[in-house]
Order: C-alpha cells, then sequence, then structure tokens
C-alpha cells in the first residue's frame, strides 16, 4: 500500500501556501463585498443547474485554490451591505479564523482531555452570558445551534417538570408546551421529537403587534388541564422570527411562577440584545427565566454555527442527559463541569467556544453591543423610511432589525400578494439585493434583516426604488396582457 498520496494530504507546506492563498482571496473579497463593489450579493441557479454543475466539475482537474475561488463565486455574500435577507451574521473575521483554528486542531470537547483551552473557554463564555443576563446561580453550555439549543431546554424543562421520569419511563402520561403562534417552527419540532404530538403543542395567539396573547395564557392554560394534559412549560419569543417583536417576558414569567411551570426564553436572535444598553429593555424580565439560549451566529457576529444554553439554576445545566458512559467520565455522581458531553446532545464538537473568545480577546464585549444596537437602529431607521414612503407599506412598526412591509403602489389590494411574490422572486434572480419573504396572519409580505453593520441609508433608498421598478414593469405586463 503507497502511502504517497496520505503524504500529499498532509503536507505541511502545502497547507501553509493554500492557506495563504486562501485567506488573500477571503480578505480580498471582504475589502470589496464590504464596500458593496461586486453588482451581486447572489447569482441565483436553479437547485438542479447547480447540482449538474458541480458534478461536472468534480471529473475534472483543478487546483485548491481554483475551487475556492469558484465556490466564492457561486456562494451567497453575506458580507455585502445589500444582503439584507436571512438571519446570519457577517461573520467578523477573527471568528472565521478561530473557526478555521477549530476545523484543523480538530479537539472533540466531548471531554476535557480532549479540549482543554477550549473547555475552559467556554465556562468563561458562559460566565459572560449568565453575567450579562444577571443570572446570580447559573450555568450553561454551547451548542450546535438554536434548535438543538431549544430542544436541549426543552428536556431540562421536562426533566423538572413532568410528574412522570420519562428519561427512565417513556411517556405514560400527556405532555404540552404552550408557546406564541408566531415562534420558531423549531419549537414545534422539539415538542414533537420529545413526543408531545401535535396537541403538545398549544399555540396561543398573537395580538396586533404580534406579540404573544398574555391575557389568554390562562385560558389555554386551563383548557390543556381539562383535556388531561399536564403544562411542562412555557416559551416566550426574543423576538420571533418573521416579525422581530419580542413577547412581553415580565408577563410570561408572573404566568410561570404562578403555575409552577417552566419559563424558556428563545433568544436565538435577540437574546443578543442584552449586550445593547439602548435595547437591553426588549428583555426585561429575562433573569426570571429557567431557561434562555442565544446564538452566536445571528446578532453576535461569530461563524455558524454556535448556541449558548443558559439556565437560571445550575443544577438544571447538568439534568437534561443522565446516561452512563463510562468509557467517558469516571464519576456519574459528580457533575464534572469540565466534561461537556455529559449536558450536550452533541458526543463530539467543534470547539465552538473560540468563536465568541477570539471576538472577546480582540474587541471586548463592547463589540456585541455596537452591533447589536447598529443593526436593531438600522431596522428601525428602514422602517421610518418605509412609513414616508406612498407606494409602500410596513405590516407593523419594527421593533429590532427585522422588517416586513410590501409595495401597494396604485394596486388593487387584491393584487398585493400576487405582485409582492413575483418582486421577490425577481430580486432573488437579479440578485443584487438579497431579501426574504414571510406570511404574517395570511398575508405575503417582503421581509428584511438588517445583518450587516455597514448598510446603510444609500442601500435602503436603493432597495426601494428597485423594488418600485420590478413593480411597475410588472404592472405593465399585466397591463398588455
Ligand atoms: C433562527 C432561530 C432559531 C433557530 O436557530 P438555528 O441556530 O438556526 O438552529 C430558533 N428560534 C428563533 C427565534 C430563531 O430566530
Amino acid at each position: 500500500m503507497s502511502t504517497e498520496l496520505l503524504h500529499k494530504a498532509y503536507r505541511g507546506d502545502l497547507f501553509k501556501e493554500e492557506g495563504n492563498d486562501l485567506i488573500a482571496l477571503l480578505a480580498d473579497h471582504l475589502t470589496k463585498t464590504k464596500e458593496g463593489t461586486p453588482s451581486k450579493v447572489t447569482r441565483w441557479v436553479p437547485p438542479q443547474a447547480e447540482y449538474d454543475f458541480w458534478k461536472e466539475y468534480i471529473k475534472e482537474e483543478h487546483s485548491t485554490k481554483a475551487f475556492f475561488s469558484t465556490l466564492l463565486e457561486r456562494s451567497i455574500h453575506t458580507h455585502h451591505p445589500k444582503y439584507i435577507g436571512h438571519q446570519i451574521a457577517s461573520a467578523v473575521p477573527v471568528s472565521a479564523l478561530a473557526t478555521l483554528f477549530s476545523a484543523q486542531l480538530n479537539n472533540g470537547m466531548t471531554v476535557y482531555e480532549m479540549g482543554q483551552a477550549s473547555t475552559a473557554i467556554e465556562k468563561n463564555v458562559i460566565d459572560m452570558f449568565l453575567k450579562t443576563i444577571g443570572y446570580m446561580q447559573g450555568d450553561g453550555f454551547l451548542t450546535s445551534g438554536g434548535t438543538l439549543a431549544n430542544l436541549t431546554a426543552m428536556l431540562a424543562a421536562r426533566k423538572a417538570i413532568a410528574d412522570d421520569d420519562i428519561w427512565n419511563d417513556g411517556h405514560n402520561s400527556k405532555l404540552a408546551i404552550m408557546v406564541s403562534e408566531e415562534a420558531h417552527y423549531c419549537v414545534d419540532r422539539a415538542a414533537r421529537i420529545m413526543g408531545l404530538g401535535s396537541e403538545g403543542i398549544i399555540k396561543i395567539p398573537v395580538n396586533e403587534d404580534y406579540a404573544i396573547r398574555a391575557e389568554v395564557l390562562e385560558a389555554y392554560y386551563d383548557k390543556a388541564l381539562a383535556n388531561g394534559r399536564q403544562v411542562i412549560a412555557i416559551v416566550g419569543s426574543a423576538p420571533s422570527t418573521s416579525t422581530g417583536v419580542y413577547d412581553d417576558l415580565q408577563k410570561i414569567s408572573a404566568f410561570a411562577k404562578a403555575k409552577k411551570i417552566w419559563f424558556h426564553v428563545d433568544g436565538a436572535h435577540g437574546g443578543a440584545a442584552i449586550f445593547s444598553s439602548k435595547y437591553k429593555y426588549l428583555l426585561d424580565g429575562i433573569d426570571q427565566a429557567d431557561s434562555v439560549i442565544i446564538d452566536g451566529h445571528k446578532m453576535m457576529g461569530t461563524s455558524s454555527i454556535t448556541t449558548a444554553v443558559l439556565f437560571k439554576n445550575d443544577v438544571d445545566s447538568y439534568a437534561t442527559f443522565e446516561q452512563k458512559a463510562q468509557y467517558l467520565w469516571d464519576k456519574n455522581d459528580d457533575p464534572e463541569w469540565y466534561n461537556l458531553g455529559k449536558r450536550t446532545f452533541e458526543c463530539t464538537k467543534s470547539m465552538m467556544s473560540l468563536r465568541f473568545f477570539a471576538i472577546m480577546n480582540a474587541y471586548g464585549t463592547q463589540f456585541f453591543d455596537d452591533n447589536v444596537t447598529v443593526l436593531y437602529d438600522a431596522g428601525r431607521e428602514f422602517g421610518t423610511y418605509i412609513e414616508e414612503h406612498s407606494d409602500f407599506e410596513l405590516a407593523l412598526t419594527p421593533i429590532s432589525n427585522i422588517v416586513c412591509f410590501r409595495y401597494t403602489g396604485n394596486l388593487n389590494p387584491e393584487a398585493y400578494e400576487e405582485v409582492n411574490r413575483k418582486i421577490r422572486q425577481e430580486l432573488l434572480e437579479d440578485g443584487e439585493f438579497y431579501i426574504v419573504s414571510t406570511l404574517l396572519k395570511g398575508e405575503f409580505f417582503l421581509r428584511t434583516t438588517f445583518m450587516n453593520p455597514f448598510t446603510n441609508k444609500e442601500h435602503m433608498e436603493l432597495l426601494l426604488k428597485k423594488i418600485k421598478e420590478i413593480a411597475v414593469k410588472i404592472e405593465q405586463i399585466t397591463i398588455n396582457i
């Protein structure tokens, strides 16, 4: 067996050369993209054609440098100021470097020995979150994304509140979780994974401002009880994904306390506002929550994916998974904060703490304040601008960096949906801007999320101008038919 190929794959000098090329490529891309020089945020290709492209690509020989360069051209540019779409951070370069470090070092993190520095760093990162939230006796850990983090918190809630020992005995009772109808779909998914079924996820309607209707909680709770369900938790969205609206955490907290159920805050997107001296008021009551999750890769500038799961009571952070794995750790009765695999869904996980710590080390936690504040300011500014513009209509006054609106022009309201759907598709295929869409109370809206601190008023003006042009074109085609 020849080991020639293996030697080639692990050559340090080649890594250096290709690594230098890659950093140079990404750095140039950052400089240009940030200024908005590439004319397009994305070059839209339908899925099958993109698949075919790469299928052909691998048949020919390409250098690693050429591969990355082609890859770059065919990827969406989240650092572009005209990227105003889904909620993913314009990754801070130092965080991306930390990710590269983690990818190459591959410390497994399950047990302390397999991630000495990164495990200790993780505890420091968690301490920073706990202190900022105001959890005096808290604890927590990092996991792979908000979806998994919400599931983890819901499992902890079940452990703490359910009368039955479901981890050991399986389901004998019917449980339920209360959540806003505007909550992220992953809460619904978590409930179903936990075996709660569709009736185990109680969707509470929202008011005109799209926040959970606190005054109906009691009635929904009583109904669940009457149907033989034990409600174990209530989830507050901070904010909900479609609208960027925060639920009233203080009211939810009072309700949860009265009913002795778990109060969880899904702060995947906007939990990071605790760092913003200007906007942390949106999270009043968060310190009363039994658990909170916050994504780094949304509002905190880290590369994907890394999410903090935080508990008000430290013991709860150990209670979710109680499996015995003697080959990994000696003592099942010792919490061993440093053996993270005892607490996370993952066994192996990446050295995700580095993504936060590299930013803290370079710029301090002030970076998180500045980032959230600038982005929320931008969302509100765009809201004001739309309000002033007679051709457009806001779905609601933006609270955060998420803004939902639609083109109305001189359209008959019956045509709003069709025209706005076409606008969104045209924008996608054109590629100069990237924005998304959503349905609110059954109505179609364009949806923007300001994720790039360098998106300014000029880009907002250009976007509305572009939409108007597209709309006029659509109207002309419709009239000509
Ligand atoms: C994005 C989001 C999630 C999912 O988080 P991922 O990190 O994408 O898995 C959950 N809840 C809310 C409110 C979100 O905005």
